[in-house]
Parts: structure tokens; C-alpha cells; sequence
């Protein structure tokens, strides 16, 4: 480490066993490729039960077998996230004895716990983190310190545990953590359980003050995209009061983006590989669309903090700017060459008259993305109150097509031609046993265009995830927007758009 690197030097009281594990999960909620720990402390200090408890914890598996490497040297585990190689260098006898283990290539594909690290000499890195244990106040008690570059761990740190400060404030002082989805530079989760049950952490840190952070913040405002955790929690609270199953948060720290919710399980409304929807569980999520539909929402909500949060609304603009995407982004991936002003220009002209229909017809809360990944199916509850809904912090007012578009073309799988059909439907007669003003042939006509919007828009947007952002993993859904497009496209109403799409993007081309 040179020395202008300013260093961070943190020190904890662990009053027993199951603080010191807790600080390893707190360790595994931050650890990521490349990275060194070494643990360092005297025979009993706990080197090796902080290891333990991490790898446990990155395995998400309490009882996973974690020997002590004394005489193998090291121990690896693929796991799926992140392959972790856990040394114990007491035997080791000469520091380039760590070629033939393997130690170069640990710590490139993925990260390492280092018991007596003092064995390999200069052959660590200047980036690890030390975590010493020292003796504490009585038998059970260590006194941990932390120390590395402030660069690489201050951050990472300081975040992770502030987590475990807030699970203290909300009751679940030692609560386990287990990662559930997301990465640590966006919005992630957790599951933490203790004895007295379950429930998600979000974890919801501020945007650097960066340019990179600031950008982000301007582009999901120009999208109408919430920011922060605010909207969560004045949406969650509002949707259920119209008893819609979301999570109840259970404790919260706005300031710090820190929610404990309710756990509302993982049973998904779908099953099988590859993933296909469950018509019932489709059918009670169609439903609770409608039976929102139905009522006269309110433009703002109560934000459970002693104010009030208003409701955006998604214009005309914003459609066009998604639809764009696929000019910007898609064709040039498609086609292997960007769009031609001819083809900009037909494309824009379609898009005048239809997105005019949406914004002409009736508006009401939209979440969004209401498809697989954010829908779990609660058995045990009632009617459309077994939809538990987990995504809704960009609830806006929209054509209330656009939800109903979003699940009958659920994105992330396959929704058959004639389930669609048959969710339609349901979606059309549960509006009219509502009652109130419905339309529908108004609304199957919205349907339809705004299911295209949605295909046209991810067509362009999947491309820009794995070209821009480095998240090649979207490309795999690409076939089924097609799919989706050329089964929308038969609609009257698309006949303009179908006609370009053949033009500019002929089927041979709607490859991958
Ligand atoms: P090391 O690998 O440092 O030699 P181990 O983790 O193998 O140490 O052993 C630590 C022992 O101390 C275990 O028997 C553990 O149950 C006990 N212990 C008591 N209090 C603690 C604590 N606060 N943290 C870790 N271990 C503790
Ligand atoms: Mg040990």
C-alpha cells in the first residue's frame, strides 16, 4: 500500500459467536471478484468461524461443510455468484509455495479468506482487508479490527454496516443476511431471518455525487422513474390501503435508503424450466388490475412521512422517447448499420397518431413492469389478494392498457397466443362486472399498441443493456419481443407499423 493511500482502521466489540458471524455475513454482503480478507488473530481467536459463517452465507446454506484447510492449505467453493478459496497458510513453508496453490488465479476469478496471512509474505495484495480478532472483554468477547484502503473498502464498508445498525433498530440486531437479487452499486435485497422469521431488506444507497451518479439520477427523471426510497414507501402504503398484497414495511431509515419489509415468500406465479406462467395465478393478477382499474385513484398519496407524495404522470413524450430506443440502439444491432432519416422519419409519423389514441383515452395508476419477476402468488390468502406485488415505486398515471400489456406479454417468458387471449378476457369482464365506464373496444385496440410499444422499446433497450451497461443477459429475451410484435402486429390499428417493421427490419432480421 503506498502511503499517500489513506487507510481505514474500524474498530467492533463482538460480545460472542453469533456476533462475530454476524460481522462474516456482513462481510459476504459486500464481498465481490477480486477480492483478499485476511484473518488474523492467535489459535481460538475465530479466524476460522468468521470464514465459515461467510462462505455459509455466500452459499446460502447454514449447514454447507467448511473444513479447516490445515493441511490441504486451501479450500475452494464455486458458488454461484462468486467462487471463494479459503487459505489456512500455518503449514505453509516458503511464501512460493502460493504458486503451485493457485493464488494468482483465486483471487482473479474470484475472492479469497486468508488464515495466517503473515506466511505468504509480500505476495498479498495492497488492497485486502485485515480483520484482526483480539481477545475482548471476557471468554466469549473479541475485539475485532478492520483495516485496508479506504478506496476499496471505505465504502463498502461503511454501507454494509450501516445495515446491520439499522437491522439492530428494527429488532434483528444479529439477523442473518442472505442476498436475494441486485448488486450492491443499484437497488439490492436481502433476506434476513432470525428466530422470530423472515423478512427483505432493500437496500436502497444514494446515488454517488458523481457524474456518473448524477446522470443516472437525470435519466430516471426524465423517464419518470422514482428515485430514492420515498416513492416505495408512500405507493406501498397506498396500494395497501386499497388492498392490494404488497409487503408491509416493517422499519425504515429513508435518509440511509434502508426498508425492512415483510416477506412475502418466493413462490412465483409461474413454474417448470423454461419458466411458464400459471393461468390461475395470471388470471387473479389480470384480475387485480381490473378491480384497480375500476376505482377513481387518487393524483397524490399520503408518503408515510408526514407528507405527501403526487402521483406522476407518463405522457406522449416518454412513450416516444422508449420507442425510440430501437431506432438508437436496436436497428443499428439488427441491421448492422444505423437508421436512415427516411426510416426515422416513417417510424415517427406511425407513432404521432397511436401514441395520440393512448394519451386521448382514460388514465389510472400503472406500475409499470407488472410481469414474472415482480408478482409472487401467496396461497393462502383470498381472491386477487393472492397477487403479492413487489415492484411499484414508479407508479404513474397511464392507459390502463399498459399493465395489462406488460403481463399478457410477460417480457421474461412465454405467454401462449392463447393465454393471452383468455387473460384479455378476463381483464374485459371483470371491468364491466365492476361497472363504471369501459370501453372496450377502445381498450383492446390501447392494448394493442401499447404492447407494441413495449416489444419495440425493449427490442432497442435489451441491445443498449448489453451494449452500454454490460448486461449482455437481457439479449436472451430478445426472439420472444419478436414474437410478441408479430403476433400484435396483426391488429387494424398496427397496420402501419407492421408495414415498416417488414420494411426496415424484415423477419430474416429479427435475429439475436
Ligand atoms: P481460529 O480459526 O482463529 O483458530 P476458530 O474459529 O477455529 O479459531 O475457533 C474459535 C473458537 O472460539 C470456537 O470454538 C468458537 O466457538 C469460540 N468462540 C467463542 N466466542 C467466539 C466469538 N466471539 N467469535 C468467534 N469464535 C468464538
Ligand atoms: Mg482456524
Amino acid at each position: 500500500m503506498s502511503d499517500d493511500t489513506p487507510s481505514l482502521d474500524l474498530r467492533l466489540d463482538l460480545a460472542d459467536e453469533t456476533a462475530t458471524v454476524a460481522l462474516a455475513e456482513d462481510l459476504a454482503a459486500i464481498l465481490r471478484r477480486g477480492d483478499v480478507v485476511a484473518l488474523v488473530g492467535d489459535l481460538g481467536a475465530g479466524k476460522s468461524t468468521l470464514a465459515r459463517a461467510l462462505v455459509r452465507a455466500f452459499a446460502d446454506d447454514a449447514g454447507l461443510d467448511v473444513p479447516s484447510p490445515t493441511f490441504t492449505l486451501v479450500q475452494s467453493y464455486e458458488l454461484p455468484r462468486l467462487t471463494i478459496a479459503h487459505y489456512d497458510l500455518y503449514r505453509l513453508t516458503d511464501a512460493s509455495e502460493l504458486d503451485e496453490l493457485g493464488f494468482d488465479e483465486a483471487i482473479e476469478t474470484g475472492a479469497a479468506l486468508i488464515e495466517w496471512p503473515d506466511r505468504a509474505e509480500d505476495r498479498l495484495p495492497a488492497a485486502m482487508l485485515v480483520v484482526a480478532i483480539g481477545a475482548g472483554d471476557g471468554p466469549q468477547a473479541r475485539l475485532v479490527r478492520l483495516t485496508g484502503p479506504s478506496d476499496v473498502w471505505g465504502e463498502r464498508l461503511e454501507r454494509t454496516l450501516a445495515v446491520r445498525a439499522f437491522l439492530e433498530v428494527a429488532g434483528s440486531p444479529r439477523g442473518h443476511r442472505r442476498h436475494l437479487q441486485g448488486d450492491a452499486s443499484s437497488r439490492s435485497y436481502e433476506r434476513i431471518h432470525d428466530e422470530h422469521g423472515s423478512a427483505v431488506l432493500m437496500n436502497h444507497p444514494p446515488e454517488p455525487d458523481d457524474d456518473a451518479g448524477r446522470a443516472r439520477v437525470a435519466a430516471r427523471a426524465a423517464a419518470k422513474l422514482a428515485e430514492g426510497p420515498e416513492p416505495f414507501l408512500a405507493i406501498d402504503l397506498a396500494l395497501a390501503e386499497l388492498g392490494v398484497s404488497v409487503p408491509e414495511v416493517l422499519a425504515h431509515d429513508l435518509d440511509d435508503g434502508l426498508l425492512l419489509l415483510e416477506d412475502l415468500g418466493s413462490e412465483p406465479c409461474f413454474s417448470g424450466t423454461p419458466p411458464a406462467p400459471i393461468a390461475e395465478r395470471y388470471g387473479a393478477a389480470i384480475e387485480l388490475l381490473a378491480d384497480l382499474h375500476a376505482r377513481d385513484l387518487p393524483e397524490a398519496v399520503d408518503d408515510g412521512d408526514g407528507g405527501t407524495w403526487v402521483i406522476p404522470h407518463l405522457g406522449t413524450e416518454g412513450y416516444r422517447n422508449e420507442v425510440e430506443i430501437l431506432l438508437d440502439w436496436g436497428l443499428p444491432h439488427y441491421l448492422g448499420r444505423p437508421a436512415d432519416a427516411d426510416e426515422r422519419e416513417r417510424f415517427g409519423a406511425i407513432w404521432t397518431p397511436l401514441l395520440a389514441e393512448i394519451e386521448a383515452g382514460p388514465k389510472t395508476w400503472s406500475m409499470r413492469d407488472y410481469h414474472s419477476p415482480n408478482l409472487l402468488w401467496l396461497p393462502e390468502r383470498k381472491g386477487t389478494a393472492r397477487v403479492g406485488v413487489v415492484d411499484f415505486q414508479d407508479v404513474a398515471f397511464a392507459h390502463p392498457a399498459y399493465d395489462v400489456a406488460s403481463l399478457t406479454q410477460d417480457a421474461r417468458l412465454d405467454v401462449p397466443a392463447a393465454l393471452e387471449t383468455e387473460l384479455l378476457a378476463v381483464y374485459v369482464a371483470a371491468r364491466r362486472d365492476r361497472g363504471g365506464t369501459f370501453d372496450e373496444a377502445g381498450f383492446r385496440r390501447a392494448h394493442a399498441i401499447l404492447a407494441a410499444q413495449r416489444a419495440t422499446r425493449l427490442l432497442g433497450q435489451f441491445v443498449r443493456l448489453k451494449l452500454r451497461d454490460g448486461k449482455p443477459g437481457y439479449m436472451r429475451h430478445v426472439p420472444r419481443q419478436w414474437d410478441y410484435l408479430s403476433r400484435v402486429l396483426d391488429e387494424p390499428v398496427l397496420r402501419p407499423l407492421k408495414l415498416w417493421y417488414e420494411d426496415v427490419v424484415p423477419a430474416d432480421r429479427r435475429l439475436v
